[in-house]
């Protein structure tokens, strides 16, 4: 394997020159990125601020009640989870909170096909994160590192954590799923979520304090160490069908992929498949790497893929699904206001 040595090295004739429009077209992305972003964050901000109004109509506080946004069950995952249990006895998507179950399928085919994508253009979670640590780079100068005996018992706790849900969720008898639906509880918890965040005390703003600094202070904490769904889609993504591939013999060992990789993923160190779970498809090292053709996505192994037809398969895949399931009547939730009155009425006033 030829190592360079020296920077003329790098930059000598058989180093691939930025390939044609490819550096143009990751700063298109990176802002076409950017741009999904803010929609994305917008539309929850927006969602929030229905979904008060609509909570003070549940509590009959104003007798205008604006529409439910349907979008607000994607922060209702332990519900998803029940519902697409409880679909395995009957069959059907579960109609009072039919966007929470579609979210989730959402997130599990395009985490298989397109790994982390979804981390990296949608989450708004990821997102704050995501600029928190551009934030602490700002003013420190740079983010901390994680030591490596930690980094890797992290890692592993965060998926040990993952495993113990998925095991509720194997051994959670479908019909006591079922059942849970029928439950008061059920109908009002996205508005017993929301009511949560409202009264949100000392304690519980301080863990949040804590979560945010660690973000601040080192690059991608949330998403690479706690988030449940990023582990999720993380280990689908080891099997999606578009695979990053390294030519070996062409490789410098230069490390700029290395450097530039927002996940941490050693792409250098690897032999010919580059395979993580902390892959977001984000295309960084296949864009910063000075060698042609040394690191490429593949389809199937097969055929090379442009970065670019890998975000827009992703793009047209998430926001197509949504509104086919709208098209087809599996976005907006069967429950009235009048049912969600009722039922709230049933429950202790605080708490579930
Ligand atoms: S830089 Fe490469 S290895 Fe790192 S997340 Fe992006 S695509 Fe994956
Ligand atoms: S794969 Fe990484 S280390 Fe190898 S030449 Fe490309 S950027 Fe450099």
């Amino acid at each position: 394997m030829k190592i360079a040595d020296t920077e003329e090295e790098l930059i000598a004739p058989e180093i691939k020159e930025p390939e044609s429009g490819l550096k143009n077209f990751i700063r298109r992305n990176i802002s076409l990125r950017l741009v999904i972003q803010i929609y994305v964050v917008a539309v929850m901000l927006f969602a929030a601020w229905q979904f008060y109004g609509f909570y003070e109509a549940v509590q009959g506080y104003t007798s205008f009640a604006p529409e439910r946004p349907a979008v607000v069950e994607g922060f209702l995952p332990i519900a998803a989870i029940v519902a697409f249990k409880a679909m395995f006895v009957t069959g059907e998507i579960d109609p009072v909170h039919p966007a929470g179950l579609v979210i989730l399928l959402i997130v599990l085919l395009t985490g298989w096909i397109f790994r982390r994508a979804l981390c990296s253009w949608i989450c708004p979670i990821g997102t704050l994160s995501e600029y928190l640590g551009k934030l602490g780079k700002k003013l420190m100068g740079r983010n901390f590192n994680i030591p490596k005996w930690l980094d890797i018992p992290l890692l592993i706790l965060k998926y040990a954590l993952f495993l113990y849900v998925i095991r509720a969720f194997i051994f959670l008898p479908a019909e006591y799923a079922a059942s849970f639906m029928q439950l008061p509880y059920y109908t009002v918890s996205d508005v017993k979520m929301f009511e949560l965040f409202l009264n949100l005390g000392t304690r519980s703003l301080a863990f949040i304090g804590v979560l945010m600094l660690l973000s601040f202070l080192f690059k991608n904490f949330w998403c690479r160490y706690l988030c449940p769904y990023g582990a999720l889609v993380g280990l689908l993504g080891v099997f999606s069908p578009f695979v990053l591939k390294k030519n070996s013999e062409t490789c410098i060992n230069c490390g700029r992929c290395n450097k530039v990789c927002p996940s941490k993923v050693n792409v250098q160190g690897k032999k010919s498949l580059v395979i993580s779970t902390e892959c977001t498809g984000c295309a960084s090292c296949v864009a910063e790497c000075p060698k042609a053709n040394t690191l490429e996505f593949k389809f199937l192994g097969i055929i090379p893929v442009k970065p670019l037809i890998f975000s827009a398969g992703f793009l047209v895949a998430f926001f197509g699904l949504i509104v086919l399931a709208k098209v087809t009547g599996y976005w907006e939730s069967t429950a009235t206001l009048y049912d969600y009155q009722m039922l709230y009425n049933m429950l202790p006033s605080r708490g579930f």
